[in-house]
């Protein structure tokens, strides 16, 4: 298979000093990457500001906002063609500021409101390519994960519940349901992230 992984947080500067972003770590993706890459397939990972190794045999692009990963996703689809599968764990920030700075901004200069604009959905506005996505919830899991699915037109989507403890965001373990577009699912039992990596490779390979 052919694959691309997004992975990490993005980063949305106000200036060149102050940005608004989240708590992902990546493991996640790189978990994915590294697994699969193992399995034999091809794979590129797109990873926004992460402190993690690139796995062997990973073709890996840095990006920072939301915007740049956006453009590098595009021109790999572009690339690889239509048998690429695009597998989505990035945190992606919805929201930018309004405008970035080129110059630190004063604090004096700063009234307290910042005025933001939506970032584009990545995983959305990509068509014609397996998808898979992931949703991190907190009510409703998973009538909202299968929402989503068919929103963004989703082979299936990985949702957890990040209110419980070892799930999500930095952990090393994730306790996650595969949610397929027609509400159907399968939870897997808490497990490593690489575990995860693995259930999901080969759900794509079957
Ligand atoms: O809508 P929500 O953010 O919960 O959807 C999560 C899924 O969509 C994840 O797979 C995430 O990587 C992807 N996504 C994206 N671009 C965005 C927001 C989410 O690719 N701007």
């Amino acid at each position: 298979m052919k694959l691309i992984v997004t992975a990490g947080p993005t980063r949305e500067h106000l200036d060149p000093v102050r940005y608004l972003s989240n708590p992902s770590t990546g493991k996640m993706g790189f978990a994915i990457a590294d697994v699969a890459a193992r399995r034999g397939h091809e794979v590129v990972l797109i990873a926004g500001p992460v402190c993690l190794k690139t796995p062997k045999k990973v073709v890996r692009i840095d990006v920072v906002c939301a915007r740049d990963m956006s453009r590098a996703v595009k021109e790999v689809v572009a690339k690889m063609g239509k048998d690429a599968i695009l597998i989505a764990t990035a945190a992606v920030a919805d929201w930018r500021p309004a405008s970035c700075a080129k110059r630190k901004l004063k604090k004096q200069a700063m009234n307290g409101v910042l005025k933001l604009t939506r970032n584009p959905d990545i995983l959305k506005s990509i068509k014609g390519i397996t998808k898979v996505g992931f949703a991190a919830e907190t009510n409703e899991m998973i009538a909202e994960a299968a929402r989503k699915c068919r929103e963004k037109a989703l082979k299936f989507i990985v949702a957890n519940d990040v209110t419980q403890s070892g799930a999500g965001f930095g952990s090393n373990t994730n306790q996650v349901t595969l949610v397929f577009p027609n509400g159907e699912y399968r939870e897997l039992p808490m497990m490593s992230k690489h575990r995860v990596a693995l259930q999901i490779i080969k759900e794509l390979e079957r």
